[in-house]
């Protein structure tokens, strides 16, 4: 019988983008107390990113920089983690928008505007995280990446339909990349957050809606960004190859697919 090491990154480094607040930071920090060494990628909220790190325990961890959506500070983004930690283990794609922009509301240009930037964040940029940090990958000998998708890729999101379009994407990217990098010990899944309390879904959750939000699932809450960071230990977690390509529902049994 194999012993495993269960959930312990001692010795293993791990990007989180989006990790300086919300779900990413619940991640990052969680990393960080089993051991491992964490880069968060962030936008442009600075006071965020140096809050988050000076929370995280263990020392050495890093904050950059860098917008998803542009493919070079992705790459240089990746590159100067390699520098700095020696190697990439863990990916995990985080960061995420979801801009409203209901049908039949809309201006034909906040419509193309609302798809442009939520593919070029949610999966154009996730995308080339996955390809720049599987190179890296592939040289050190395997590693595994999660994508942060979302239960509106089945469910649909009739105010954001680009989001949901481009989670469902994000969860074919896992699909197809748990294929083509499995010979190469990289191993590729995703989590499917229902609604989660972070400020992305604050405006709802404290809006009219917020108590039907609740209901929709039978513990009539939403979930904290600590489950959703669980999942995301297990599918690194050694033990958990054979998961590849799997979606994990952290959605409080809102929605079945
Ligand atoms: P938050 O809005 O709370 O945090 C977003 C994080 O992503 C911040 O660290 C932000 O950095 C960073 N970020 C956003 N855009 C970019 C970008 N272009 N480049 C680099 N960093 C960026 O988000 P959540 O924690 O709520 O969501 C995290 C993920 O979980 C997303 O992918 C989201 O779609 C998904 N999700 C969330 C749900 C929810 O209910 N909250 C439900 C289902 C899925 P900065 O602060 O500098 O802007």
């Amino acid at each position: 019988m194999r012993k495993y090491r269960l959930m312990n990154f001692t010795d293993k480094t791990v990007l989180v983008t989006g990790g300086s607040r919300g779900i990413g930071r619940a991640i990052a920090q969680g990393f960080a107390a089993r051991g491992a060494r964490v880069a968060i990628v962030y936008r442009d909220n600075k006071a965020a990113a140096d809050e988050a790190l000076a929370g995280f325990d263990g020392e050495g961890h890093i904050a950059i920089a860098a917008d998803v959506a542009d493919a070079d500070a992705v790459e240089q983004s990746v590159n100067s983690i390699v520098e700095t930690f020696g190697k990439l283990d863990v990916l995990v794609n985080n960061a995420g928008i979801g801009i409203y922009h209901p049908l039949p509301e809309s201006s034909y240009e906040a419509w193309q505007d609302a798809w442009q930037q939520t593919l070029q964040t949610n999966l154009i940029g996730p995308a080339n995280l996955c390809f720049c940090a599987a190179r890296k990958m592939m040289e050190s000998g395997g590693g595994r990446i999660i994508n942060i998708s979302s239960r509106g890729a089945y469910r649909g999101e009739p105010i954001k339909p680009a989001y949901g379009a481009s989670k469902a994407a994000l969860n074919s990217l896992t699909q197809s990349l748990a294929i083509a990098l499995a010979p190469h010990k990289i191993y590729v899944a995703a989590v499917a957050p229902g609604f989660v309390n972070t400020e992305l879904s604050a405006k709802r959750l404290g809006g009219a809606e917020g108590a039907e939000i609740k209901a929709q699932s039978p513990f009539n809450r939403v979930a904290e960004p600590e489950e959703v960071a669980h999942a995301v230990f297990f599918l690194a977690s050694e033990g958990a190859e054979f998961s590849s390509g799997t979606i994990i529902d952290v959605n409080g049994a809102s929605y079945f697919r």
